[in-house]
């Protein structure tokens, strides 16, 4: 099983999900919606199934419903914490207030409440991976790997096929973002915000310079770029790992 310093490194790499739902009417459309965000979706529907899956798959996270036909969620909830401290999100019936605190004291990581749109659970579940991702104090921040490209976030040194890139401060925290989002759309105001300065309201010119160094020093062709692309008028956007045969 995946102990929790390794989250770091595999934070590129395709999500997989153990859904615990047994309502068809929620888990079908939920998966379709996660494997469209690039999650790999296990769904199981039973107690027993889950914890079964939970030990054969190494899932990095868990959405669990609190109802199941052969048990109750919590136990699930319980019998995970004995054994790992990979995410778990409770999916809860409305006015389950006590299972929410229950959940939570149990070591549940979040909690959404029935009926919740996938982007909201989505957005929960990656602030979720996020989180469970972070260094524990005195731990190493941890590399970042993407196709052929190795990130070490404590060295600040990045190597493509085994060979050292040479960058700037600058170039390597737009790197580490972009790599970060690999496969999203990042705005050029947010490269600014984060990389820059959060009061930045001036020309973004400089984001483009600095892709510009970054792409030769990766060897990418402007025109047809291997890692970084260009989203025409908006930002930008790293190539997931699918896309670099990762
Ligand atoms: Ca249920």
């Amino acid at each position: 099983m995946r102990g929790p310093t390794t989250y770091r490194d595999i934070v590129l790499q395709r999500r997989r999900v153990l859904l615990v739902e047994d309502e068809e009417s929620i888990a079908e459309p939920l998966a379709a919606a996660l494997g469209r965000e690039g999650f790999e979706v296990l769904t199981e529907t039973t107690a027993a199934d889950a914890l079964a899956a939970f030990g054969r798959r190494s899932p990095d996270i868990v959405l669990l419903d609190v109802m199941l036909p052969d048990g109750d969620g919590r136990d699930v909830l319980r019998e995970i914490r004995a054994r790992s401290r990979t995410p778990v999100v409770m999916l809860t019936a409305r006015g389950e207030e006590l299972d929410r605190v229950l959940g939570l004291e149990l070591g549940a990581d979040d909690y959404v409440t029935k009926p919740f749109s996938s982007a909201e659970l989505v957005a929960r579940m990656r602030a979720v991976l996020r989180r469970a991702s972070a260094p524990a104090p005195g731990e190493g921040a941890g590399s970042l790997e993407v196709g052929d490209l190795r990130m070490d976030l404590d060295t600040r040194t990045v190597t493509r096929g085994g060979e050292t890139v040479e960058l700037t401060v600058k170039e390597f925290d737009l790197l580490r973002m972009l790599v970060e989002n690999a496969g999203r759309l990042v705005r050029r105001g947010e490269i600014v915000s984060e990389v820059w300065d959060p009061n930045w309201f001036g020309s973004t010119k400089t984001v483009d310079v600095h892709v510009s160094s970054l792409r030769k020093k990766l060897g990418d062709d402007p025109a047809e770029p291997r890692y970084v692309h260009t989203v025409r008028g908006v930002g930008f956007r790293f190539a997931s790992p699918d896309e670099l045969g990762a």
